[in-house]
């Protein structure tokens, strides 16, 4: 597969070479461990000197097919999936911090990520700290030199806003600190945060990626040349000092992309959030038509923004995609054609009204979901944040008369026929 091709070209073909039997479809790998040909060769990989299986909670065949088109698309140097879009989050997040250190992480996060990072890396010892992601003057003023990831989504979810990537990276680069970024709800093929400089992009493939709310699954991708800035920087002890848990091993020293194979032997390894080979397989016929859906969703989501726009009884509605939103100026740096993709959020007269839209509508189901090709609704502050106490909720701009929508593959014209009579019943 050449390099030079384009992104649909990379989901349907990118990282599968035919084996033996010339399946069209990706063969599923249904095993937990694999022979070697002799004790040398186990030997090899057990020490790195050649890279190949061992046991499939670290790698295995079907998973890396999904991994290698995963950094193909993503214009990635190499990517690592875990069982779900949060085992992959925390990976990337201890691979970068440990005990006394900090993160810095935007105010605007999926909810399951703002209490990973607030309340369980703390347990751990980490300590963090929120920025504002649309005042990143307080970014900097939060870094120390214990600080060692900043942590941010380039499509944030629920309360959606837009990265100003370039600004985050720029700061981060001066303090040599690791980006990492969550891609989800963009996608590779509306936003390639490795072309603003991103360091690390996350995502939970459980959403558009998979695209029928079938499978868990999340993924780590590495930049092309990260490898820089990790070895010899003193923020990253653990890559550039004997690695005790593996007989002395210092990534720096390997010429290998070390983020992402420092997640096998480390995080994968002693703690296991592997994904299937069946899961991969899914997520791998997810992503050969990701390219298409994505497109439908992000035109579907602008015709339903409109509509709630001129509706009287909405207050707000939140859709980069409207060209008189706040996040519109940073769509249009930032994302292909301006698309946005499925996730709107709205304002409801009150909290009732929020509820009672999510309870009529009809082809919309109660989902705390996202990326789904059929339609969602939820109401993020009783349901996916009703973790976050009051002062959290505000910060993360999601109010009790919020409405989350994410927008399938169904008619447009449905969608807002079904809104219309949840909004005014
Ligand atoms: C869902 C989601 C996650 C967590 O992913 P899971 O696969 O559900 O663990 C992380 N980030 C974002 C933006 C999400 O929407």
């Amino acid at each position: 597969m050449a390099e030079n091709h384009l992104q649909n070209t990379l989901a349907l073909h990118a990282g599968y070479e035919f084996d033996t039997q010339r399946t069209i479809s990706v063969p599923i790998y249904q095993n937990t461990a694999f022979s070697f040909e002799n004790l040398e060769q186990a030997g090899n990989r057990f020490a790195l000197k050649e890279l190949g299986n061992i046991y499939a909670r670290l790698t295995s065949p079907t998973v890396d097919v999904l991994q290698r088109r995963l950094a193909a698309v993503e214009g990635g140097e190499f990517a690592v999936c875990a069982s779900s879009g949060s085992a992959a989050s925390f990976y990337a997040l201890v691979n970068c911090a440990q005990n006394g250190d900090n993160i810095l992480f935007s105010n605007k996060i999926y909810g399951g990520t703002n209490t990973l990072i607030q309340h369980t890396l703390k347990r751990f010892g980490i300590s963090s700290k929120e920025f504002d992601i649309d005042d990143l003057s307080t970014l900097e003023k939060s870094i120390n030199e214990k600080t060692k990831a900043i942590f941010f989504e380039s499509l944030s979810n629920p309360q959606i806003s837009i990265a100003d990537t370039e600004k985050i990276v720029q700061i981060a680069k001066k303090h040599g600190i690791i980006t990492i970024c969550d891609n989800t709800v963009a996608t590779a093929f509306l936003h390639k945060a490795f072309d603003f400089g991103v360091d690390v992009v996350v995502h939970s493939l459980s959403k558009y990626v998979n695209g029928q709310g079938s499978a868990l699954g999340g993924v780590v991708i590495e930049r092309k040349g990260l490898n820089e800035l990790i070895k010899n920087n003193p923020k990253y002890p653990a890559f550039n000092t004997p690695d005790a848990s593996y007989h002395g091993l210092v990534y720096a020293d390997l010429n290998l992309p070390i983020f992402c194979i420092r997640i096998i032997t480390e995080w994968l390894r002693n703690i296991g959030a592997t994904l299937s080979a069946q899961n991969a397989w899914i997520l791998i016929q997810g992503l050969e038509t990701l390219g298409l859906r994505i497109k439908k969703h992000s035109s579907n989501a602008l015709e339903v923004a409109k509509f709630l726009e001129s509706h009287p009884d909405i207050k707000e509605v939140n859709y980069p995609g409207l060209q008189n939103n706040a996040y519109y100026p940073l769509l249009k740096k930032y994302f292909v054609s301006t698309q946005a993709s499925g996730l709107i959020s709205f304002e409801a007269k009150n909290e009732a009204h929020a509820r009672a839209i999510c309870n009529r509508t009809k082809i919309f189901e109660i989902v705390a979901n996202l990326g789904d090709s059929k339609s969602l609704i939820i109401h993020p502050a009783s349901t996916t944040h009703s973790q976050l106490n009051e002062n959290e909720l505000k910060t993360a701009g999601i109010s009790p008369t919020t409405v989350r929508l994410s927008i399938g593959l169904e008619d447009a014209k449905d969608l807002i026929d079904d809104l219309k009579q949840a909004i005014e019943n």
